[in-house]
């Protein structure tokens, strides 16, 4: 007669268990399984249902303008080390294939946020410059510069920054690939287990799920919108905001738009897929039902439609044939989480908002360091748990 599997997860302990199957827990469970640790990584629904899966795919290199706009210059220079860190993800993204052995559609052509106003263009300039003092080697196209690179984008626009360093992969992919890698390397994969409550024992970790318990001696937090529902019994609070935000997706046509674009004027990210369907999104909110639920906000897809065409006109005749939801995350300054979890030695939490994706790798990376040495080759100050206890941290933005 078999064991039950609740009485069989009784009796393993883990080393490691993460909670949360998108691309930072997968990335996680992949690097510790790496480092030949027992991990296990758990996940209330399906692998990469949560944004991981639902994002629009870009690999973020640079200061978005949105934030740098309303928030000022004092608080993209806090954002900095942030900045740093998503640079230093996307040298990881170019890596994975062979690391994880399998295509992700990476590319990493360049992002040009074009501008239709010269006092943008002066924003710009600043912006780059603060990108160019922790190496991030952007730069400033004039309009000729930028008709020559994009002869596509609209006439309208008076010029642009370009950051090099960015581009795309794709969000299907990335999350399963770090979890086929992970099993393969030993690690255990549950879905359809949630995590309900959390109990810090002598020397471990009891997890209280609706499959049973789990212990472990350590865990990592890794989810992103479930964090405070977690952390809030413990009596710590996470101070992470949720923000439903939708993307769109066109038919397929010929290759030509190279580069991942943005917009100053209004919320834009628009990009081509290796499948030739076109990318429309940049942060456009989805609209919240009284029961929690999240659904495809009809204003937010007309502007965002909209704004699509003002920079790329030659759109119009293509045809949306999907637009969709995801639940992403805010922190109060926009700066990931990732640290130890205060008062609870051996849990771990990450958290890299509305900029995750391109992050992913590297928030796994640096959480699976945390995890087996308790400490990071990286400075980590700047991403502390505890920081919004200070009231200058009193800063809002929005999902990118
Ligand atoms: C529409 C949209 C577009 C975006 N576009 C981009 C983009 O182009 N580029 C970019 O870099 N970022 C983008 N982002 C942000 C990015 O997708 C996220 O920051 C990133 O995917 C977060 O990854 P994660 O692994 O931390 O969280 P998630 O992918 O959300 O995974 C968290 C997981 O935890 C699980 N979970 C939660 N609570 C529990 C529990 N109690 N027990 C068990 N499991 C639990 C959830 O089921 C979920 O699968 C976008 C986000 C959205 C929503």
């Amino acid at each position: 007669m078999s064991t039950p599997r609740n009485e069989f997860l009784k009796q393993e302990q883990f080393d490691t268990i993460v909670i949360g199957g998108g691309i930072a827990g997968a990335a996680t469970c992949f690097y510790l399984a790496q480092n030949g640790a027992h991990a296990a990584l758990l996940d209330m629904y399906d692998l990469n249902t949560g944004a991981s899966g639902r994002n629009a795919g870009s690999l973020h290199g640079q200061i978005q303008y949105e934030p740098f706009d309303q928030l000022g210059v004092d608080w993209a220079r806090t954002f900095l080390p942030a900045l740093e860190f998503l640079a230093d993800s996307i040298s990881l993204w170019k890596g994975l294939p062979e690391l994880l052995n399998s295509d992700l559609e990476i590319s990493s052509n360049g992002g040009i946020m074009v501008a239709e106003k010269e006092e943008d263009l002066r924003q710009l300039q600043i912006k780059v410059d603060l990108e160019n003092s922790i190496g991030i080697p952007s730069t400033m196209l004039s309009q000729s510069e930028l008709v020559a690179k994009a002869p596509y984008v609209s006439q309208h626009m008076v010029g642009a920054a370009f950051c090099p360093i960015e581009g795309k992969a794709n969000p299907l992919l990335a999350t399963p690939a770090f979890a086929k890698k992970a099993r393969e390397l030993g690690a255990t994969i549950h879905t359809g287990v949630e995590v309900l409550k959390i109990d810090k024992m002598k020397d471990s970790f009891l997890l209280t799920t609706t499959s049973g318990d789990y212990r472990c001696k350590k865990i990592v937090l890794t989810s992103n919108a479930g964090l405070s529902r977690l952390v809030g019994p413990l009596g710590l609070d996470a101070q992470v905001v949720n923000s439903p935000v939708q993307v769109s997706v066109t038919e397929q046509i010929q290759h030509y738009i190279k580069y991942l674009f943005y917009f100053t004027t209004e919320k834009l990210t628009l990009k081509q897929a290796k499948s030739g369907s076109v990318l429309i999104g940049g942060g456009w909110p989805a609209t919240t039902h009284s029961d929690g639920s999240i659904s495809v906000n009809p204003d937010s897809l007309r502007s965002n439609l909209r704004v699509a065409l003002k920079v790329v006109p030659g759109l119009s005749p293509v045809k949306v044939i999907r637009t969709w939801v995801g639940m992403g995350s805010q922190t109060p300054d926009q700066r990931p989480v990732i640290d130890s979890l205060p008062g609870f030695p051996g849990a771990y939490v990450g958290i890299y908002p509305s900029l995750g994706f391109s992050a992913g790798p590297l928030l796994g990376k640096t959480l699976a360091e945390l995890t087996l040495n308790g400490e990071s080759e990286r400075d980590l100050s700047a991403f502390r748990f505890d920081r919004f206890a200070s009231p200058a941290a009193a800063l809002v933005g929005s999902e990118n």
